[in-house]
């Protein structure tokens, strides 16, 4: 059995030019062939968040602890809270980081196609963007 020893594998800080704010990555999986599973557990400090993007096959985002938001290109801001589930479509521009004034953690879990493609990243998220109210959690 292969285990992936976490003193291998130090946290990394995400990069400057697809993330806005101090975001740190810890990788779970990168999956080798025929596995297409990548899975990355991302801690955002308050109002840090991703740029916008979408994913081929699109992604699973599992709140593990923190308040966040995440948002659908034309929809509503959606607030996120610890043992949420977000499903992001195929090839749908969006984005999701942490609430102004809340650490943020979610296990962030897609795959590549067939392809081998993954994330297409585009613009950052402006404040206006970010700062929009989000719809109440029902
Ligand atoms: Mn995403």
């Amino acid at each position: 059995m292969d285990i992936r020893r976490a003193a291998h594998r130090p946290t990394k800080v995400a990069p400057e030019d697809k993330f806005t704010g101090l975001v740190w990555q810890d990788e779970v999986v990168v999956g080798e062939e025929p596995s297409r599973m990548r899975a990355t557990n991302v801690s955002f400090s308050p109002g840090a968040r991703t740029a916008w993007h979408s994913h081929p096959v699109g992604q699973v985002l599992y709140v593990v602890s923190g308040v966040g938001r995440v948002q659908l290109e034309g929809e509503a801001v959606q607030e996120l809270q610890p043992g949420d589930t977000a499903m992001i479509p195929p090839n749908t521009r969006h984005w999701h980081g942490a609430a102004a004034d809340r650490i943020f953690v979610h296990l962030a879990m897609s795959e590549v196609n067939d392809r081998g493609e993954g994330t297409a990243w585009f613009e950052k998220v402006s404040d206006e963007q970010y700062g929009q109210p989000t719809d109440p959690v029902v």
